[in-house]
């Protein structure tokens, strides 16, 4: 058999990285000490996690494709990274799955990997643990086109007995793995948005939409987890504050399995290497009527968010 395209070797490679991502953020907690450190604020942290992590990801990715381009949120050196932070494994199940024919022909140069090494770190310190995720997009053409999202501590309000943490990965033109895809109850619309980064118009927004619930959880990979799961109808976040790497692995598995991410305004997200990081006029996204959201919000909400 021809050995499997560059694209699956990233994915199935990813997936091993965010693995070792997940046991890296087990272990920082279970120490005690998170090192946390405030970047534009209290409300914008960086943990001993965040920067390990980022250095584990990075490092392991580069040394396999060291032509493609990797950007990570933490603002870190990439030299002098140890060598018991470097991940070389693959998931051999991953490179059994062929590649989609428009993805075959990819050359490393042309990929693009965004990296979020914890998404959720303000409630990561706050304990609400199974906020947190690891996430690894892969662009392409400025479109995100494969992803793994991996959450640490998944399963841990179930006790002793139960598998902790899970990887969860994407490719557009395959699917998504790793969950139980499922629909949010028909006919509810049950908002799932921020719990530490609210405004005034974020509040506005939501309420516009006349949802029968809104639960507010910490993370935009959480969030599009518990649009995949069922347990949301529509992620809806109408402020600046999210960035690319925050959207782009849970951007590629919700168009795996046939959802829809925009800004507020409909725009779709770009992930070309020079693109700005912030995505500042927010996000919309669902696994089913997306419509439905889209025109119902505001006018007002959308001339609000300038991209
Ligand atoms: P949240 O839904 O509040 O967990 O936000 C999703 C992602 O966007 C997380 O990575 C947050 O750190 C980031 N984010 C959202 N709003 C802000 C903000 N105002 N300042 C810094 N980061 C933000
Ligand atoms: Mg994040
Ligand atoms: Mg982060």
């Amino acid at each position: 058999m021809a050995s499997p395209a560059l694209l699956m070797r990233v994915v199935a490679s990813a997936y091993s990285v965010a693995e070792r991502a997940a046991t890296i953020v087990r272990n920082v907690m279970s120490t005690g000490d998170l090192g946390i450190v405030e970047k534009a604020g209290p409300n914008d942290l960086q943990t001993k996690a965040d920067r390990l992590v980022q250095m584990s990801i990075c490092a392991s990715l580069a040394r396999k494709f060291p032509k493609v381009t990797i950007i990570g949120e933490e603002d870190l050196p990439t030299d002098d990274v140890t060598e018991e932070l470097i991940e070389d494994g693959h998931c051999e199940e991953i490179l059994q799955k062929p590649c989609p024919a428009q993805y075959t022909g990819i050359k490393e140069e042309e990929l693009v990997i965004w990296v979020d090494p914890l998404d959720g770190t303000k409630e990561y310190t706050e304990g609400l643990l199974d906020h947190v995720t690891v996430l690894i997009g892969i662009a392409y053409g400025g479109k995100a086109i494969a992803g793994v999202i991996n959450q640490p501590y998944y399963n841990y309000e179930a006790g002793a007995g139960a598998v902790l943490g899970r990887t969860i990965w994407g490719v557009l033109g395959i699917g998504a793995f790793g969950f139980q895809l499922t629909e949010a109850p028909a006919g509810k619309h049950i908002i799932v948005t921020t719990r530490s980064h609210s405004s005034t118009l974020v509040n506005e927004c939501i309420s516009a939409l006349n949802p029968d619930t809104v639960i507010r959880v910490g993370g935009a990979g959480n969030k599009v987890i518990q649009l995949i799961e069922g347990k949301a109808s529509a992620y809806v976040f109408a402020s600046p504050g999210c960035k690319k790497w925050d959207t782009c692995a849970p951007e590629a598995i919700l168009h795996a399995v046939g959802g829809k991410i925009t800004d507020i305004r409909g725009n779709s997200f770009q992930y070309n290497k020079d693109v700005k990081h912030m995505n500042s006029a927010g996000v919309l996204a669902t696994l089913r009527n997306y419509d439905y959201y889209a025109s119902r919000i505001p006018n007002t909400v959308k001339e609000s968010l300038v991209p």
